[in-house]
C-alpha cells in the first residue's frame, strides 16, 4: 500500500535540526516513510499514477506521533478519585494502592482500552506503561484492535510495609508483592519473554517495577541488569517528590538517585519516572549513566512535586539527559493528553527562573517526540518524520480557529492549538484515529463499561467513606 500526502501546509520532522518543511509531500509505504521533502522535489521523484492512493495535504498540518514515556494504563479507571491536596507518599500509600488493590483482571482491560483511545484521540502513538498487575497480555490485548504501539510490562513490588495501608487485605498484599527481588525477577523475566515483540512489534515488553520505598535494593538493580541481559529497557519511579528524597536521606544518608547508583542500579536501559527530587551532582550523574528521565508535568502540577520549584529537568536537557514527557495515570495528573503535557513544560520553567529561553516551544516538542522515543529505546523506527522510519504521525486541521491565523507552526502548536484540531493520528502506516473515531474498538461501550467498573471498584476500596488517610508515616522507619 503507497498513500501520497501531497502538499501539507506543514511537517514538522524533528530531526537532528529541528527541520520544519513547508508545502511539503510524503509518501507513506506500508509501514513505513518511503519519500518525504517539498512537495515539488517529492513530484518530481514520486509518481501519482503509481501510489494506491493520494490525500490533498493543504490546510493540513503533521507532526511526529507523540511519544508517552510514562503512563499506567491499567489504572485509568481511577479518574476524579482521589483528592488534590495530599503529598505524593501519602497519595500513593493511602488512596492509589488501595484502589489498584481492588482493581480485577476484566478491570484492567476495559482501563487500557479506555486509555488507549484518549491517547490516540490526543495524537499519542507510543507509550510506556508501567504495566499490569497481573499479566502484560492484558495491555497487549487492549491494544491489539487500536493498532498503537506501546512498551508495558509486569508491575512489580518486593517490600511489603509493616502495616497495610486502609483498605488493603493479606491476601491482596500478597498478590501486590512478591516474596522478595528473586521471585519477582523470575516472573518478570517470563513475561518478556513470552511478550517483547508481541503484536508484529508494535508491542514491547520491559522488566518494570514500581521503584522507590515498595521495592527493594536488590531488586532496582536486579531489574536494570536483568534488562540489560534481555537486551531491552526498564522503568521505575524514583525521586518523585522532596518527601521520598527526605526519608531517603533520614534512612540512607543520601537521596534516591544517589543510594541506587552507588549499587549499580542506574544504567542507559533506565527510564526514571518523575526525577523532581534530584540534586546538581545527581543530574550530572544520569548523564554520565546514560539513563533517561520521563518528567510528568501535569502530575507534578496536580500533586505539587515541585517541579518548578525545586526540578531540574531544564539542566537535565543541558546536560544531556534524554528527557521525556509522561502523562502518568490518570489518577496523578488527570488526563492522557500529551499536548497538554506540551503546553506546561513549554512555559513552565521559563516563568519559574524568570528566563524565556531556559526551555522553549522547540525543546518541549523534542521531549514529546524524539527524546521520549531515545528514552524508550526505539529512535530507530519513531519519534521523528524520516526516510525509513515508521510512519507514526498526527494531521492538524488548520482551517480551525486554533490555527488561524498563523505564522510560525512551532509557536502555533505548542501555545495555541489543542487536541480539538487533531484530525487523524495514524500509527505504523495506518489511521488509528480519524473521522472522530478510534479504528477497530467501540468507543461507546468502552466509556460504558468503565463507568459501570470504575463505580464498582471505588466501593470496593472504600473510598467513597469518610476517613481515608491524608498523611502517612508508611515506610518512614526500617526497611
Ligand atoms: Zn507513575
Amino acid at each position: 500500500m503507497r498513500t501520497l500526502i501531497k502538499d501539507l501546509d506543514f511537517l514538522f520532522t524533528v530531526d537532528k535540526n529541528d527541520t520544519v518543511l513547508r508545502q511539503a509531500s510524503i509518501l507513506i509505504e506500508d509501514d513505513r516513510i518511503a519519500d518525504l521533502g517539498p512537495a515539488d522535489e517529492v513530484a518530481g521523484r514520486v509518481d501519482e499514477n503509481n501510489v494506491d492512493k493520494v490525500v490533498d495535504g493543504r490546510m493540513l498540518g503533521m507532526c511526529p506521533g507523540f511519544v508517552d514515556s510514562h503512563v499506567h494504563l491499567s489504572e485509568t479507571l481511577s479518574r476524579a478519585v482521589f483528592p488534590d491536596n495530599l503529598t505524593t507518599r501519602a497519595w500513593v500509600f493511602h488512596w492509589a494502592k488501595p484502589f489498584y488493590a481492588h482493581i480485577t483482571e476484566e478491570d484492567e482491560f476495559w482501563g487500557a482500552s479506555l486509555g488507549i483511545t484518549e491517547m490516540l484521540r490526543c495524537g499519542t502513538t507510543c507509550f510506556l506503561d508501567m504495566g499490569s498487575q497481573y499479566d502484560p497480555g492484558i495491555v497487549i490485548k487492549a491494544m491489539e484492535p487500536t493498532g498503537i504501539r506501546g512498551i508495558t510490562g509486569r508491575h512489580a513490588a518486593d517490600n511489603r510495609p509493616s502495616e497495610l495501608p486502609r483498605g488493603w487485605t493479606e491476601e491482596m498484599a500478597d498478590h501486590h508483592f512478591f516474596p522478595d527481588a528473586q521471585t519477582a525477577l523470575a516472573e518478570l523475566e517470563a513475561c518478556v519473554e513470552k511478550y517483547n515483540g508481541a503484536l508484529d512489534g508494535r508491542a514491547r515488553c520491559w522488566v518494570n517495577i514500581e521503584g522507590k520505598e515498595p521495592c527493594s535494593l536488590e531488586l532496582h538493580v536486579g531489574a536494570v541488569a536483568l534488562a540489560e541481559k534481555l537486551g531491552v529497557g526498564t522503568t521505575y519511579h524514583l525521586a518523585t517528590s522532596i518527601e521520598e528524597a527526605k526519608v531517603c536521606e533520614n534512612k540512607y544518608g543520601v537521596w534516591p538517585i544517589t543510594r541506587i547508583d552507588q549499587a549499580g542500579g542506574i544504567r542507559k536501559n533506565l527510564v526514571i519516572a518523575h526525577g523532581s527530587a534530584v540534586t546538581d551532582e545527581e543530574v550530572a550523574l544520569l548523564a554520565d549513566r546514560g539513563a533517561a528521565v520521563a518528567f510528568c508535568p501535569c502530575s507534578s502540577l496536580k500533586l505539587g512535586k515541585g517541579a518548578s520549584a525545586i526540578g531540574k529537568y531544564p539542566e537535565m536537557v543541558q546536560a544531556g539527559v534524554k528527557l521525556g514527557l509522561g502523562t502518568d495515570g490518570v489518577s496523578a495528573a488527570g488526563n492522557m493528553n500529551l499536548m497538554r503535557q506540551m503546553l506546561i513544560v513549554a512555559g513552565l520553567f521559563k516563568d519559574a527562573r524568570v528566563q524565556p529561553d531556559i526551555f522553549t516551544a522547540r525543546d518541549a516538542l523534542r521531549a514529546a517526540t524524539i527524546e521520549g522515543a531515545r528514552a524508550l529505546m526505539w529512535d530507530d523506527e519513531i519519534g521523528s518524520l524520516e526516510i525509513g522510519k515508521k510512519a507514526d504521525f498526527i494531521l492538524f486541521d488548520l482551517d480551525h480557529v486554533e490555527w488561524t491565523p498563523f505564522h510560525d507552526p512551532l509557536q502555533a502548536l505548542v501555545f495555541s492549538a489543542s487536541t480539538a484540531s487533531i484530525t487523524q493520528t495514524w500509527v505504523n502506516g495506518k489511521p488509528a484515529y480519524a473521522d472522530g473515531k478510534v479504528i477497530g474498538v467501540d468507543e461507546t461501550e468502552i466509556r460504558r463499561k468503565a463507568r459501570e467498573l470504575a463505580a464498582e471498584a471505588v466501593k470496593r476500596a472504600g473510598l467513597h467513606e469518610e476517613g481515608v488517610e491524608v498523611t502517612t508515616t508508611l515506610y518512614d522507619e526500617g526497611n
